[in-house]
């Protein structure tokens, strides 16, 4: 690819964690804005996504809101990247999936330590849980998939200038492992 590649961000059910690794590239965060031009993200406060390159996914998919955004973004996004074990397995959010969601529920918001004033929020504009997290993969097609918690700064800045070289994506051992 020659041209500068048009990238998105986006995050569902996660901690920004992954958005803060993105930044950790430092400096280079200078080269990078001279090779790509961002659309949505939250790092341009943009809420709509455009046609994009690249999309890349921070966080699973807990609620309503996080799936009709998930499945607008695949489809204005060329390639689709699963950043970080959220977005992946359903990472620490999906631990809800243990338990039936009426008693998850009931144990946050009634019967948990602590609750002073017990009750499950109903607003309207809240929106909906899904019965379970799910992983992005299990509701849109994911053409890489970068794991971590998060994925490092050094191995998101490996990925981003392979991917604008169009050769062969590869990372050394010490960007891949997790001991
Ligand atoms: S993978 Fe880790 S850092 Fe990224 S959103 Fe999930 S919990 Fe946060």
């Amino acid at each position: 690819m020659t041209s500068k590649l048009r990238v998105a961000t986006l995050s569902l059910a996660g901690c920004f964690g992954c958005h803060m690794s993105l930044l950790d590239i430092d400096e280079r965060i200078l080269d990078l804005v001279e090779l790509v031009e961002f659309d949505r993200t939250p790092f341009t406060d943009i809420k709509a996504v455009g046609d994009s390159d690249l999309g890349i996914v921070e966080g699973g998919v807990a609620n309503a809101e996080n799936l009709e955004v998930l499945q607008a973004f695949r489809k204005h996004c060329k390639i689709l990247v699963a950043m970080g074990a959220c977005a992946i397995t359903g990472g620490i959010p999906s631990m809800r999936n243990q338990l039936g969601l009426g008693e998850c529920l009931m144990e946050s918001y009634v019967n948990g330590p602590g609750i002073l004033n017990p009750g499950i929020p109903n607003d309207p504009e809240i929106p909906l849980l899904l019965d379970k997290v799910h992983p992005i993969y299990e509701l849109v097609r994911v053409d890489y998939f970068l794991p971590g918690c998060p994925p490092s700064a050094d191995m998101l800045w490996t990925f981003l200038t392979e991917l604008l070289a169009g050769g062969p994506i590869g990372f050394p051992y010490s960007q891949i492992h997790f001991d």
